[in-house]
């Protein structure tokens, strides 16, 4: 299929009819010509108010794309020139969302579908926090991340199995190879981008430290950062956090159980500042049980905002309080962070964690043409935290149209 057949499967709702991944990278192998100011382009996406934090821009402009990559961003950009144009009037049009943490092996464990529950929603690119380890993902890379018309990077979990296995694998330490772990990830750059390890009392119990000496090794021989889930775990935060090092990633830091971020008095704990001032990334992934309002806010007044936000998102939290990143996105302006920063924690900052092989993020001219168009709405807006406690909202992103590598997806605008 060629990418003008591939085109025209441009969808108005939904993502039931889209074409396999293949059909996509083929179109990325397309050759890249030059392009004079008069020539034509494939698509135009007009009249809307472009939000890009990682180029500081907000205001009334359009979006030129050509063979897959972001040709212009500007004002006024000449209709006739355009094979295509999407209207993005009253819409914010904003780099495809980047969800950090998310559970994508479909048909294992509690694993979603990407393109159903990722791409469909404006998230054009998501991380998948350990779904296999060095055993399952050569399996979970062939049958879910080729097939998938969402970017997929992969965290490699710690353990063989990955988190298919609810105790986390860390009860046996054989299982548990750093050697194994950095082979299957450095053999799979770009797709791998980092290591991933759970940290709880109930997950991996006294191995805890142990588990992560290892995960951090596996990172070292990698080249790459760790993502650790730390919600409860059985080794005090101080000394968790005090192994952290520059670009890995506490996953869950807005959690409301023991050996939390906050002290007894409400306070942020000074290794949590000192690991963020060495550049550890604090993501606040809501999951079923890891985010609390009530931290959150205490962290917000303390002027600890996430650098990210993401979903840990799975068969289960799409159908229960989490159910997408613009939902995770509502929350946090909720909380009182304003749009643009919001945004800007699900793009360019979350495209500075990895390395994701590609220019993903803002629609800076030659980066990849992922784009996302919304529409924000106000209102009374109800949020639920992993407790059930509520925050109200005036407003809501709600997503209208997508566009992965040049393609319209998603088209309801
Ligand atoms: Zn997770």
């Amino acid at each position: 299929m060629n990418r003008r057949d591939f085109s025209k499967l441009v969808l108005t709702s939904g993502v039931a009819l889209l074409a396999p991944g293949a059909a996509l990278r083929a179109a990325e192998a397309a050759p890249e010509p030059q392009q004079s100011p008069a020539e034509k382009f494939d698509l135009l996406i007009e009249g809307g108010t472009v939000i890009d934090p990682g180029q500081n821009l907000n205001g009334a402009m359009d979006v030129a794309v050509h063979q897959g990559k972001i040709l212009e961003v500007s004002k006024n950009i000449a209709k006739d020139r355009a094979a295509k144009i999407v209207s993005a009037k009253d819409r914010i049009v904003t780099p495809g969302f980047i969800d950090l943490h998310a559970h994508c092996y479909d048909g294992l464990g509690i694993g979603m579908n990407a393109d159903r529950s990722c791409l469909s929603r404006g998230v054009t690119t998501m991380v998948d926090a350990g779904s296999a380890g060095y055993v399952a993902f050569p399996n979970f890379k062939k049958y879910i991340i080729n097939t998938s018309n969402t970017r997929i990077a992969a965290l490699v979990h710690i353990n063989a199995i990955g988190t298919m296995m609810f105790d986390g694998g860390m009860a046996n330490l054989s299982w548990v190879d750093p050697k194994l772990t950095a082979k299957m990830a450095m053999d799979n750059r770009p797709i791998t981008v980092g290591i991933k390890i759970q940290l709880s009392k109930a997950i991996t119990g006294p191995n805890d430290m142990e588990g992560l000496r290892r995960a951090i090794e596996a990172g070292k021989i990698a080249g790459l950062p760790v993502m650790v889930h730390i919600d409860e775990p059985y080794s005090p935060l101080p000394d968790i956090l005090n192994l952290l090092r520059k670009g890995d990633v506490f996953t869950h830091c807005y959690n409301n159980h023991t050996h939390g971020i906050l002290d007894a008095n409400g306070k942020i704990i000074p290794e949590a500042k000192e690991a963020r001032a060495r550049g550890v990334i604090f993501d606040p992934a809501q999951g079923q049980t890891h985010l609390s309002f009530d931290v959150a806010e205490k962290c917000l007044q303390q002027d600890f905002l996430p650098d990210t936000i993401s979903t840990d998102l799975t068969a289960v939290t799409v159908e229960r309080r989490v159910f997408d990143l613009p939902t995770m996105v509502g929350k946090f302006l909720a909380l009182g962070i304003p749009l643009e920063k919001a945004i800007g924690m699900v793009t360019a900052n979350a495209a500075r964690v990895f390395d994701y092989g590609a220019q993903i993020g803002s629609l800076r001219p030659d980066n990849e043409a992922d784009i996302s168009i919304f529409e924000l709405r106000d209102g009374k807006f109800d949020f639920e935290d992993s407790d059930g406690v509520k925050r109200t909202g005036r407003q809501a992103l709600v997503n209208k149209a997508v566009v992965r590598h040049g393609q319209v997806i998603v088209n309801a605008v």
